[in-house]
């Protein structure tokens, strides 16, 4: 823990940018608009409600810090175009394919 640097400010940027963009704006809990740039995350995500299920994967996100109430909300990657790999958001693609029109 005392070598981590975290993001680095170049890519907090990319990340802002991207946000921007977007339209993100205010805090949803506070309304306040100063928001932070925090730490890259993985959300584990699985495909059915069982407790051992083998079917799961993690989303790469970025976690976004309210600088006033500390609301932290998270941003998947991919769409932000910021994610730097070719394949999908999952890191194994699912079996089956679903019903998206995208
Ligand atoms: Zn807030």
């Amino acid at each position: 823990m005392s070598n981590y640097k975290g993001i680095s400010a170049d890519e907090k940027h990319r990340i802002v940018a991207a946000l921007k963009s977007r339209g993100a704006g205010s805090c949803p809990r506070c309304r306040d608009s100063q928001w932070t740039v925090s730490e890259y995350s993985r959300i584990e995500v699985q495909a059915t409600m069982e407790r051992d299920t083998t079917e799961r994967t993690t989303i790469p996100a970025v976690m976004i810090v309210c600088e006033h109430c500390g609301f932290i909300s998270q941003h998947a990657l991919q769409p932000l175009g910021v994610w730097p790999h070719a394949d999908a958001i999952h890191d194994k693609p699912p079996q089956h394919a679903n019903a998206s029109t995208r």
